[in-house]
């Protein structure tokens, strides 16, 4: 068993539950992650004896909640590289924090023939508010292509910069693993002009992140692939760009005045939080970034690639031809995300024998039709693993492959 999976899996209470009688093997982390004890409990003890809203109360118990959610806004703000705490600003999660982008940035900096670069691996997150300023603006949507072996094609990248505003691409792929050259796709879109929003979902969970050293001028993820509650994401940006952008959404807490004839908004990162926050979610996203950081991403990266490389070795061995594992071969080039075909079985076939055996994984498009069509594929099963995850859960989902070859006959 992996030293780090023997250290973690008892602190993830879910994770000693039986499904059918048998233990869970949870596959799905690229999803959602499981929650540690030390994050249940931080929100536990949040309702039970702080709970009260926060910036506005002039009592105890709600100074303490300000408190609680500011040290969490730090402690995010040095868990990813950056400058400064009001650079750090909490929304819903990974989905509304690129809509933030696009609707605040976007519609403040874009116009008719500007261009904006996605490439094909992206999650419909980073698509669909595209396609919706693309509406209504008049922008061009380029797309970077992905080669054979599902990495970012970047001999097309020179030629599609040209008029790009704003290239959008994501750290870690959530179909292929892939994680492309980073700071050189950075490199390019800056020397051309172009700002970089990076979609970290994946990234961010399973690999030390310094936007300072990666170079980018967003970065959008959510707490809830890294072991942190949901409901609660984060949209760094850069002080500069933030100050300038106008607010997304308007309310409370993101004004500093209103009047009958208009309103003042609120200084950085409260401008863009409308609305009470999600006090005890970034509470538990605090509790979360703690517990990673007990452990260390650099452990976390390397427990990942090992184990990537185990389950790459295992399943092909195990089950050769029959079984298509798609994105890069190399596990230092991917996280920890393995679509896979298996003969002609439908995926749906595969996660539901998969889930008679307790072994979770996803089935679908995961959110990334453009990429299915570049796959040629409309369906694959996915398995992802985390720190809690070790060789006996890849060898288990190895074994009840073969019971889907068994159900579904030779190929
Ligand atoms: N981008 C990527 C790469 C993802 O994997 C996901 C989640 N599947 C998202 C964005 C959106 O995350 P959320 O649903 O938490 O907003």
């Amino acid at each position: 068993m992996s030293d780090l999976a023997a250290a973690t899996k008892t602190d993830f209470p879910l994770l000693s539950r039986d499904v059918y009688g048998k233990p869970i093997v949870y596959l799905d982390s690229a999803a959602t992650s499981q929650k540690p004890r030390a994050v249940l409990d931080a929100m536990d003890a949040y309702y039970r004896t702080v709970n009260a809203n926060v910036h506005r109360g002039a009592y105890h118990i709600a100074d303490i909640a300000t408190q609680a959610m500011e040290e969490a806004r730090a402690k995010v703000q040095r868990f990813i590289g950056a400058a400064l705490p009001r650079e750090v600003i909490f929304c819903r999660n990974a989905t509304e924090a690129v809509n933030l982008v696009a609707h605040s940035w976007g519609r403040s900096n874009l116009a008719a023939g500007d261009a904006v670069l996605l490439t094909h691996m992206e999650h419909h997150a980073n698509i669909v508010p595209w396609h919706m300023l693309a509406a209504e603006r008049g922008i061009e949507l380029r797309w970077l292509p992905l080669d054979d072996g599902g990495r970012l094609d970047l001999r097309h990248l020179d030629r599609l910069l040209d008029g790009v505003r704003l290239v959008a691409f994501s750290a870690m792929s959530n179909v292929l693993g892939t994680i492309p050259p980073i700071r050189r796709i950075v490199d390019a879109a800056h020397e051309r002009g172009a700002l970089v929003l990076l979609d970290g979902a994946q990234y961010v969970p399973h690999v030390p992140t310094d936007v300072t050293d990666l170079g980018c001028d967003f970065l959008a993820f959510s707490g809830h692939k890294m072991c942190g509650p949901t409901g609660i994401g984060v949209l760094w940006g850069r002080e500069e760009l933030l100050e300038a952008m106008p607010p997304f959404l308007g309310g409370g807490e993101m004004i500093l005045n209103v009047t009958t004839e208009g309103f003042l908004p609120n200084e950085l990162p409260w401008k863009f939080e409308a609305g009470t926050p999600a006090i005890a979610e970034v509470v538990g996203l605090g509790a979360a970034v703690d517990y990673l950081n007990g452990i260390g991403m650099e452990a976390v990266r390397r427990h990942d690639t090992s184990l990537t490389a185990y389950a790459l070795r295992t399943l092909t061995e195990r089950h050769g031809e029959l079984l298509t594992i798609h994105g890069p071969p190399e596990p230092a080039a991917r996280g920890g995300v393995l679509s896979f075909e298996y003969g002609d079985v439908h995926a749906h076939d595969i996660s539901q024998v998969l889930d008679t055996h307790a072994v979770c994984v996803r089935a679908g498009h995961h959110c990334a039709k453009p990429l299915m069509r570049c796959l040629g594929v409309v369906a694959t099963a996915r398995a992802s693993v985390y720190i809690y995850n070790d060789e006996s859960d890849i060898d288990h989902l190895a074994e009840a492959l073969d019971r889907v070859g068994d159900l579904f006959g030779p190929q």
